[in-house]
């Protein structure tokens, strides 16, 4: 058995003409970091609090560390599932010192094992010389230790996180990734974040699960999700691409499209008629000698890349997208030149 299992749950809530979770299936490790991702309105924070006991399923169990917590004659309160909560706004109490704020989940303990635990746990977070402060005297991200810390004090089985870095600028975001990984790693918790951001769910997690509509798209670690999205849907959620249509050649690798013919990274298992690609934009690369040219219709420049649009010589009609390419910003593109391209096949996936 994993160390927590989500069988079957689906989430109606009355007055919705649609299941808000649709019959959910998903297995975590004991240690694992896993993120459920997704646009706004998908099922993910539903999920998450049916997983912390704040809402309850309408069918389906869970069980957390071998233990039922829900199912359909049982529920377990949230303050029995060894849940440690970090809520997006960090939810600290402002009238209380640092030190007091991560002992509060502790109230059970005794007095000089709650004081030791909470200078442990501010210890690992790094803000052990913040005891005595009051949350208002920290930074954002030093808040945002504080109710990793505080959420980490019991020991709980698992940490559940809502929007855990939407409230930090850019430069502190991607600093905080950094750190509440490591923390996790440290404490060797499991966790489940929930996001809307695709660079937060890469960031930290071991697997994503990207949802759509209550529904699971797909389960996978960061790197094969972004090399092998299961769908457009997928495909377009976690970075940019270009999707293509064409028909498989007999030797299942070589796909017939708009552009050319664009090749899989390996033979696919069997033959398919009309099939959806996905190239993604680095996939794409200048080359004097490319198989593939076009005209540049558009450069945009972002600093690190510049996003070409290029517009296809041998495109049909003009309804077809241009193709987007990232380009080197060493590399002169003017507006209206002519390009040539290839693409590396391990960028290309077939997606349904
Ligand atoms: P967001 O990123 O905006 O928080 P989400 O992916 O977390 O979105 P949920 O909050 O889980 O989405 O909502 C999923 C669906 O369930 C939505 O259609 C939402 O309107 C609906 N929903 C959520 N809570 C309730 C509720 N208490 N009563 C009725 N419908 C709800």
């Amino acid at each position: 058995m994993s160390f927590i299992q989500l069988e079957n749950i689906t989430k109606l809530f009355t007055g919705g003409d649609k299941a808000a979770v649709d019959a959910l299936q998903l297995n975590i490790q004991k240690g694992e970091i896993i993120t459920l991702l997704g646009p706004s309105g998908c099922g993910k924070t539903t999920t998450l609090r049916m997983i912390a006991g704040f809402e309850n399923p309408t069918k389906g169990t869970i069980h957390i560390d071998g233990k039922e917590v829900f199912s359909e004659n049982h529920s377990l309160p949230p303050e029995k599932r060894g849940i440690g909560m970090v809520f997006q706004d960090y939810a600290l109490f402002p009238h209380m010192s640092i030190l007091k704020n991560v002992m509060f989940g502790l109230n059970k303990w005794g007095a000089r094992e709650k004081k030791l635990r909470a200078k442990e746990v501010l210890e690992l977070v790094g803000l052990e010389d913040y005891a005595k402060r009051y949350p208002t005297q920290l930074s954002g991200g030093q808040q945002q230790r504080v109710a990793l810390a505080r959420a980490l004090a019991p020991r709980p089985h698992v940490v559940l996180m809502d929007e855990p870095f939407s409230n930090l600028d850019a430069g502190l975001r991607e600093k905080m990734r950094y750190d509440v990984t490591n923390i996790l790693r440290k404490a060797n918790t499991t966790a489940i974040m929930v996001t809307h951001d695709q660079k937060d769910a890469f960031a930290v997690s071991d697997r994503v699960v990207v949802m759509k509509d209550g529904l699971i798209q797909q389960i996978a670690a960061p790197k094969e999700m972004y090399r092998c999205p299961k769908n457009c849907f997928v495909a377009q959620f976690v970075g940019k691409t270009n999707l293509l249509t064409g028909t498989m050649d007999t030797d299942l690798q070589n796909i017939h499209t708009h552009i050319g013919k664009v090749s899989l990274p390996t033979q696919w298992q069997e033959r398919l008629d009309t099939v959806k690609l996905s190239i993604r934009p680095e996939g794409c690369r200048l080359s004097e000698q490319g198989a593939y040219c076009g005209q540049v219709e558009r450069v945009t420049y972002s600093g690190e890349y510049q996003e070409l649009h290029v517009r296809l010589h041998n495109e049909p009609e003009l309804s077809e997208e241009p193709m987007l390419i990232y380009a080197p910003v060493e590399q002169d593109v003017e507006l209206g030149t002519i390009v040539s391209f290839d693409i590396k096949p391990e960028l290309v996936a077939l997606v349904e």
